[in-house]
């Protein structure tokens, strides 16, 4: 289905939010990408940003806003991993994966929301993960801040729902990227048994679940939380 309108990706300068930009790109959307490093995909606007930076964030999304138009969809995908044993865990191994990956989605949405309030439309599309359902032994940071995006996405469907505005949470499994390339090979075979599609996925079967969810197809859905995990968090 194709549209024009804007989309906002954070982190669209690789892996999974990449594919998501190109997408979104390729089905006609007017595409901007936050990125701290690289570009954004042909055909994107890239704004530099870092999450956690809320001055860069006001910025960069006032750039978005005079290049393209409102921000009507926005895909808070940006995230990072500081995996360790609770026991060996810094309170800055703890801090900075949450500031990133709950406080970043907080700041890059309550920012969105004011355009999509004014506009009495929106998407808000948070990437969350399987680990964040499942649990992951070594990813105690990583997991909660991934799980508090539910609640999040759920308590903005009750605030914001009566005004065109759906937000919901996409929970991939174990995707091609630059994040699961830093697993041991030992250890991607482990995990590939105990997913029942037997592989990891592409990080554009993440992307079409995006897409959809930013179409009109599904406007009625909000406060969900769909799987892309191959099977993996069946019933979590
Ligand atoms: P990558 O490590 O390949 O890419 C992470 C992206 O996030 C990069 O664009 C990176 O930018 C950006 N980013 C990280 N920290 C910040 C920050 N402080 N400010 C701005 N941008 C930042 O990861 P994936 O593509 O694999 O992951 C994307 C999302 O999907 C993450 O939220 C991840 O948790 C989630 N996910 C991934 C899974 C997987 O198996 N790969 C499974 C489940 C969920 P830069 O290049 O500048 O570092």
């Amino acid at each position: 289905m194709s549209s024009d309108r804007v989309v906002l990706i954070t982190g669209g300068n690789r892996g999974i939010g990449r594919a998501i930009a190109e997408r979104f790109v390729a089905e006609g959307y007017r595409v901007a990408v936050t990125a701290r490093s690289g570009e954004g995909p042909s055909g994107t606007l890239t704004v530099r940003a870092d999450v956690t930076d809320s001055a860069a964030l006001d910025a960069a999304f006032t750039q978005v806003e005079s290049e393209l138009g409102p921000i009507e969809i926005l895909v808070a995908n940006a995230g990072i991993t500081k995996d360790t044993l609770l026991l060996r865990m810094t309170e800055d191994d703890f801090d900075s994966v949450v500031a990133t990956n709950l406080g970043g989605t907080f700041r890059v949405v309550k920012r969105a929301s004011k355009g999509m309030l004014r506009a009495r439309w929106g998407r808000v599309i948070m990437i969350s993960s399987v680990v964040g359902l499942y649990g992951s032994a070594g990813q105690v940071n990583y997991a909660a801040s991934k799980s508090a995006l539910v609640g999040f996405a759920r308590s903005l469907t009750r605030e914001l729902g009566g005004r065109g505005i759906t937000a919901n949470v996409v929970a991939p499994g174990f995707i091609e990227s630059d994040m699961t390339a830093e697993l041991p090979e030992n250890v991607q075979a482990e995990y590939k048994k105990s997913i029942p599609a037997g592989r990891f996925a592409t990080p554009d079967e993440v992307a079409g679940v995006v897409t959809w969810l930013a179409s009109d197809d599904s406007a009625y859905i909000s406060g969900a939380v769909i799987p892309v995990d191959g099977g993996l968090g069946m019933g979590h």
